[in-house]
C-alpha cells in the first residue's frame, strides 16, 4: 500500500543545492522533519569550505552515503525515490516508489542533464555524473578517435586530459573556451594542448570521487538522473584512449555537428564515394563546415537543459527561455510554496550588474543555502534581502593546470561596445584581462598564480573610478595591492 507523509520541509535532488538547502533547514528547525528525496544512491555534501576573500569561495565535494547526513541531523530523512509526479496546487509530492508526501514548503534542487546532441544515439556520449564518467573511460580505453562537441568547462577538461586518442573538437565560436574565455585567453592556453607530456597536478586541492558503486547499492536504473559532477571529475579516472603515445588534438572552429553517421548509413548516403578515404569507423560526424570525420564516438558537452519534466505537468511554473524554473530574489518559483536552486532554477530577479547566473558548483551552493534561509524566512514571517553572494559573480577553477579566476562581468557579458580591456601575459606564466567600462573595472579574468584577486575583486565592488591610472593598472613593477591600500 502507498504510504502518504505529512513533512513540513521537503527538497528535492541529493546534489550540492538540494544538500546544502536540507542541511541548512533541518539544522534552524531541529524540532520539525525535514524530507530529502533524491533519485541517486549517494548525496553530494560540501566540506572543507573556505572563503577566499569577500566572495570568491573554494570547497571540496564528497559523495557519501545518506545515513551519514542523517546521523548528522536527527530531524533530515534521505529518501532514494524519484519524484514523479508533483501537484503544487494540493502540496503533494509522489516518488516513483509510490509514496506521497504532503508539504508545507518545497524546494526543487533537480539539477540538469546533458543536452545531447541526440537522444538515442548509441555513438553519442553525455558526461554528467559517475556513471557516465565511467562508461566515457570504458569506451576510450579501445578508442583511437573521438570526437568532441562543445566549448564550455567539461570539453576544456576532457580534451586535455584525454591521452592515447585522437580528439577531433568541434568548437561553435572563433575560440576555444568561449564559455570562460575569449580569444586571447584561449591563444595563452593552446600551447598546454600541444605539450606532449603534462605534469601531474601538484595543486589539485579538490573532491576525488566515490566510484565504488557496490558500496552505494547502486542500482544503474537511477542513472540518468544521478547528480552532476564537479571539479575534477576526471581525478582519479584515467582517460586513456587504446593508442600508445598519441596526444593529437585537431580543432576546427565555427562549427556545429550537421549529422552523425553509422557505417551503414554513410554507405547510403551522398558521401558513399569518400569511405575509402574516411576509414572504416564506427561513427562518422558531418560538420556545418563540410568535413566529415569517422569515429569511435562522439562525446556531446553542449551544456545541461534543467531536470523539470516531472514537475511541469498539471502546474504552472514559470519557466525560462533555457527552460529552468524561474525563481524570485527569494527562490521563489511561481507556484505558491515551491522554491528551487541550483541547476535546475533560472534567476529570475533584476540582477547586480557584475553578476550572471553560470551552471557552477558555487552557485548551486548558494542557491541551495539562499534558499533553506528563504524559505524559513517565510515559515516565520520574516524580511529578508538577497544575499551578498549574488552580488559579484566570482569563480575559481583550473584549466589545463592553470588556477583560473574570473570575476564580474570577465567577458564583457551584456557590455556591448561599452568597454576597454586591459591584458597583459607572460607566456607560459600567467594572462591577466580587465574589463573597464566607463573608467570602472566591471570584470577580470586573471590565468596563472597572479594574487591579484583580491584586490580586483575590491575594485570591482567598490566601483572606484581608474581612469587616471589608465594601463599602469597592469604594471608588473607596481605593487597593486600597496597602490590602493
Ligand atoms: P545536481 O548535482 O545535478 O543534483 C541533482 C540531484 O537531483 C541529483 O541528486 C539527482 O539524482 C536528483 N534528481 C534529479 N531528478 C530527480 C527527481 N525527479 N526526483 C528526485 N531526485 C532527482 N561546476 C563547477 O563549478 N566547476 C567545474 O569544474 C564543473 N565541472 C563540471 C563537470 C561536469 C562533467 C559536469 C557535468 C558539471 C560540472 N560542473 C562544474 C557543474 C556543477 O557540477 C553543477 O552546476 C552542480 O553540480 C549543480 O548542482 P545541483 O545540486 O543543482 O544539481
Amino acid at each position: 500500500m502507498a504510504s502518504e507523509k505529512q513533512v513540513k520541509f521537503v527538497i528535492v535532488g541529493g546534489g550540492i543545492a538540494g544538500v546544502t538547502c536540507a542541511e541548512q533547514i533541518a539544522s534552524q528547525f531541529p524540532s520539525d522533519e525535514v524530507c530529502l528525496l533524491t533519485a541517486s544512491p549517494l548525496v553530494k555534501k560540501v566540506t572543507n569550505f573556505r572563503q577566499i576573500s569577500k566572495t570568491l569561495e573554494e570547497f571540496d565535494i564528497e559523495e557519501q552515503p545518506s545515513h551519514v547526513l542523517e546521523e548528522k541531523y536527527p530531524n533530515l530523512k534521505v529518501l532514494q525515490s524519484a519524484v514523479r509526479l508533483l501537484k503544487a496546487r494540493e502540496h503533494l509530492l509522489e516518488t516513483e516508489d509510490g509514496q506521497r508526501f504532503f508539504y508545507r514548503k518545497l524546494c526543487l534542487c533537480s539539477g540538469g542533464r546533458p543536452k545531447l546532441l541526440s537522444k538515442d544515439n548509441p555513438h553519442v556520449l553525455g558526461i554528467r555524473d559517475t556513471d557516465s564518467a565511467q562508461e566515457f573511460q570504458k569506451r576510450l580505453s579501445t578508442a583511437k578517435r573521438i570526437v568532441v562537441i562543445g566549448n564550455g568547462g567539461i570539453a576544456l577538461e576532457l580534451v586535455y586530459e584525454v591521452e592515447g586518442c585522437e580528439v577531433i573538437w568541434a568548437v561553435k565560436d572563433k575560440a576555444i573556451g568561449n564559455t570562460f574565455f575569449d580569444a586571447g585567453a584561449a591563444q595563452f592556453l593552446i600551447p598546454s594542448l600541444e605539450a606532449d607530456r603534462r605534469e601531474a597536478s601538484s595543486l589539485c586541492k579538490r573532491a576525488r570521487y566515490t566510484t565504488d558503486s557496490s558500496a552505494a547499492g547502486h542500482s544503474g536504473s537511477s542513472s540518468e538522473l544521478g547528480s552532476a559532477l564537479g571539479p575534477d571529475w576526471h581525478e582519479g579516472i584515467e582517460l586513456r584512449g587504446a593508442k600508445q603515445s598519441v596526444r593529437g588534438i585537431h580543432i576546427e572552429y565555427e562549427c556545429e555537428v550537421e549529422q552523425i553517421y553509422t557505417q551503414q548509413e554513410l554507405l547510403q548516403s551522398e558521401h558513399s564515394t569518400k569511405t575509402a578515404e574516411l576509414g572504416v569507423w564506427p561513427a562518422y560526424v558531418q560538420l556545418t563546415n563540410g568535413k566529415i570525420y569517422g569515429c569511435d564516438f562522439i562525446v556531446s558537452a553542449t551544456g545541461v537543459v534543467p531536470n523539470t519534466d516531472p514537475f511541469l505537468p498539471g502546474n504552472n511554473f514559470d519557466v525560462a527561455a533555457d527552460l529552468g524554473l524561474l525563481v524570485d530574489d527569494h527562490m521563489r518559483t511561481s507556484e505558491a510554496d515551491v522554491f528551487a536552486a541550483g541547476d535546475v532554477c533560472s534567476a529570475g530577479w533584476e540582477p547586480s550588474s557584475i553578476w550572471q547566473q553560470m551552471r557552477l558548483w558555487t552557485q548551486a551552493r548558494q542557491m541551495g543555502w539562499y534558499a533553506a534561509r528563504c524559505m524559513a524566512a517565510d515559515v516565520l514571517d520574516e524580511p529578508i534581502e538577497l544575499d551578498f553572494c549574488f552580488e559579484l559573480f566570482s569563480h575559481i577553477t583550473k584549466f589545463f593546470n592553470y588556477k583560473v579566476v574570473l570575476l564580474g562581468k570577465f567577458n564583457a557579458q551584456g557590455l556591448g561596445q561599452d568597454h576597454e580591456l586591459l591584458v597583459r601575459c607572460t607566456k607560459g606564466q600567467e594572462y591577466v584581462k580587465v574589463v573597464l567600462s566607463g573608467g570602472r573595472m566591471v570584470g577580470a579574468v586573471l590565468i596563472g598564480e597572479t594574487d591579484l584577486e583580491e584586490t580586483f575583486e575590491n575594485l570591482i565592488l567598490n566601483q572606484m573610478d581608474l581612469t587616471r591610472y589608465g594601463e599602469e593598472l597592469l604594471n608588473p613593477n607596481i605593487d597593486i595591492e600597496d597602490y590602493f591600500d
